[in-house]
């Protein structure tokens, strides 16, 4: 099953997910090391990941998720801990990482992003919220028009979040999936939240991506050394995420990048039935496959677009 992929920035639905979750253990939670548990979203319901993380006085959550699954951590928070919620940091804008945002405000915490994911917010809604609103009851549920912003925003250098003793640095390290990407990064621990910046499995969403960009920030984010890798999407790991969406990032430009270079048309590419990219003829190496699914036909023409009009995917009109 495929949806609108111009209204809802995670498709994460379907025949792709139920294959996925054969292997995937959603709604599982998994302590990473003491005081930092990683909590995989169930892809069926649109859900993201989450981390919670354990400081004196307080907890920090990474993503608000969707309203429903905010309200699962939420819940998984107080068996953790009877402390109470103080920060959710949104790591990008889109539905299934932001729209609980509300939610979370409600219950006394503090929600935070890069300035990006306020300015996508701006540029997007209230179109994507009230067409989330139309499929999702627990979107529609809040009854609010549009969707709620990060009330602490940073720009250029990472915020910090300290007790003393545990140290959480929020970092943009460039346009990758989002103009507004952030990372959240234990330096003691060498954890890295990635959003979907970085996923584990065919998740790459590129619509609103800067493809040729997206690399660099991969390997700015490789160049923290992380241990653990929390990915958006899909299973935690350690560094080889990162090395295997970087390798299908490139392997996607270099194969879409010959065939513009070689004047091939978008239609000998990738077919499309009703303005959707339904199949590609573009076939990426074996290497990468954990990153290749139902998304590729989409993946391919969203780079194509990106290098004919030579301009970022995100920026452009399709
Ligand atoms: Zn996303």
């Amino acid at each position: 099953m495929r949806i609108n992929r111009s209204i809802i920035a995670a498709p994460f639905l379907g025949l792709l997910a139920t294959a996925y979750l054969l292997e995937g253990a959603p709604d599982e939670i998994k302590k990473i090391v003491d005081g930092v548990w990683f909590r995989e979203g169930d892809l069926k319901k649109g859900h993201c990941n989450n981390i919670i993380i354990e400081f004196q006085d307080y907890l920090v959550v990474i993503d608000a998720n969707f309203p429903s699954g905010a309200e699962l951590v939420m819940a998984e928070a107080k068996k953790i801990s009877k402390k109470p919620i103080k920060y959710v940091f949104d790591t990008h804008h889109h539905g299934d990482h932001a729209y609980a945002n509300p939610l979370w405000t409600k219950m006394g915490a503090t929600t935070i992003g890069h300035i990006g994911v306020v300015n996508e917010m701006k540029a997007r809604e209230p179109e994507r919220w009230l067409a989330a609103a139309k499929e999702r009851k627990d979107v529609a549920a809040l009854n609010l028009k549009t969707a709620e912003p990060p009330k602490i925003t940073f720009s250029d250098k990472p915020y910090l979040i300290t007790d003393g003793k545990r140290k959480l640095e929020l970092h943009h390290l460039g346009w990758a999936h989002t103009k507004g990407d952030g990372f959240a990064w234990l330096p003691a621990e060498k954890i890295l939240c990635t959003g979907d910046a970085v996923v584990n499995g065919p998740f790459n969403y590129t619509a609103d991506g800067n493809i040729g960009n997206w690399p660099k920030v991969v390997e700015a984010a490789q160049k923290l050394k992380p241990m653990h890798v929390l990915p958006g999407h899909g299973p935690a790991g350690g560094p080889e995420i990162l090395a295997g969406e970087l390798a299908f990032l490139n392997d996607l430009r270099t194969v879409v990048g010959m065939a513009v270079k070689g004047g091939t048309k978008l239609d000998a590419l990738v077919t499309m039935k009703g303005g959707k990219a339904t199949a590609t003829s573009v076939k990426l190496s074996n290497s990468v496959k954990n990153w290749v699914g139902d998304f590729l036909p989409d993946q391919v023409r969203d780079t194509y677009e990106e290098l004919k009009q030579g301009k970022p995917r995100g920026d452009l009109k399709l």
